[in-house]
């Protein structure tokens, strides 16, 4: 890496990250090239953002055609890419309606917002039925609320104070969550079918469905965090699909503009109605040219056999990992992995692969792979092999 962009950084730049000293410049496919021309194979993407990876044709020529031709519409105006991505979204979905915002955070806190206002349209202020429950090592964002959402210690720090109104359950203990929804002070129930920064860690579907069958019956929301899960990173659109369930509330966000900012909240017949004219909004919601981008991600994704594909690539990669030595077991689904190691950490393992050309991530202990959906089989086994020169060394004792 070249030396001034990291003073630049450095002068200019909050520093709240501990970046790698890696500066990319261009990119295609599952391929990225930093400045001084040092190729890299991505197995991030952005934070599983890049989901048809670097610079697909059908998603540049539909952002530079619509920024082109009007770059943004405010949202008191209709503009055609924004209800194109809405009816498509909806429709391969079977979810009624959507808010379009510009991030994860943004979309957990309408998510919130709509579970709030469901219940005191119903049950009225005074029933004090406007808690929400969420799971211990869950991410939900880094605005004041999502932060108080996360089940995590860490993040409820410095930033006092917090939101109320959050309680945190065990992920995958069934009695101990009805417990405290029990109590009936509870509006929604928040997580995630895979916690992402936590680990990639799944819940199990023993749980889930227990879950499920008890908000039903108590008329407790569930409100799905598939920010990270969503948009065909497991190998169906929605990660719930897997488990055969609909939650109340969808959260979508990093892999839905394949690049571009955008979040967005999915609600169904019963959630779909809840925020009315003023109640929420955002500027940039719904903007034209990053919808335009979405709708080419989409389009991609419901193409038949697509998503079959991204279930073949992460049964491969899985297969691939777990034949290593310092591999002791591989989590996740689709191509959401996380590989728990032996004998090396983490970040030893991610500085030695981004020295040789790999760009995986990590999340707590674990090596995190999200490369783009559409990576081609050349660039996914020049990954492996990458993995497979740091991950598979004779142990020395
Ligand atoms: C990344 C992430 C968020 C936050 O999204 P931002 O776009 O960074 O605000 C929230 N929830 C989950 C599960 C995530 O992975």
């Amino acid at each position: 890496m070249e030396k001034e962009i990291k003073e630049i950084y450095d002068k200019y730049i909050m520093d709240t990250y501990s970046r790698l000293p890696v500066d990319l410049k261009s990119g295609k496919s599952a391929t990225a090239a930093d400045k001084a021309g040092k190729e890299y194979i991505d197995f991030g993407s952005g934070i599983g953002v890049n989901s048809l990876g670097y610079c697909n044709d059908d998603w540049v020529n539909a952002v530079c055609g619509q920024a082109k031709m009007l770059q943004h519409a405010s949202n008191y105006y209709y503009n055609e890419p924004a209800g194109e991505l809405a009816q498509l979204l909806c429709e391969s979905t079977g979810y009624d309606k959507v808010l379009f915002c510009n991030s994860g955070a943004e979309a957990n806190e309408c998510g919130i917002k709509i579970a709030r206002k469901y219940s005191f349209d119903k049950y009225g202020k005074e029933s004090g039925r406007n808690k929400i429950l969420t799971l211990k090592n869950s991410f939900h964002g880094r605005t004041v609320t999502t932060l108080a959402a996360t089940g995590q210690d860490v993040f409820h720090d410095f930033f006092f104070p917090f939101t109320e109104g959050f309680a945190f359950a065990e992920p995958n203990d069934f009695s101990g969550v009805k417990e405290e929804l029990s109590k009936g002070c509870y509006c929604a129930v928040m997580f995630e079918f895979i916690q992402g920064e936590g680990g990639v860690c799944p819940l199990e579907q023993g749980f889930v469905n227990k879950l499920f069958e008890y908000c039903r019956e108590n008329d407790i929301l569930t409100l799905a965090d598939e920010v990270q899960t969503g948009i065909g990173r497991t190998g169906k659109l929605l990660t719930s699909e897997h488990y055969g369930v609909k939650p109340d509330i969808t959260t979508l966000a990093k892999g839905l503009g394949g690049g571009l900012p955008i979040g967005a909240v999915i609600c169904t017949k019963k959630t779909s109605q809840v925020l009315k004219k003023g109640q929420h909004g955002t500027t940039f919601g719904g903007n034209p040219v990053v919808c335009a981008g979405g709708v080419a991600v989409l389009k991609k994704l419901t193409e038949k056999g697509f998503l079959d594909s991204v279930l073949t690539k992460g049964e491969l990669l899985k297969k691939e990992l777990l034949s290593l030595n310092g591999v002791c077991g591989v989590d996740g689904k689709g191509l959401m992995l996380g590989i728990r190691l032996k004998g090396i950490t983490a970040l030893d393992a991610l500085n030695e692969c981004v020295q040789k050309g790999l760009l995986p991530l990590t999340a707590k202990e674990k090596l995190r792979l999200l490369p783009p959906l559409n990576i081609t089989d050349d660039e996914l086994l020049k990954g492996i092999e990458i993995l497979k020169s740091v991950l598979d060394k004779e142990n020395d004792g």
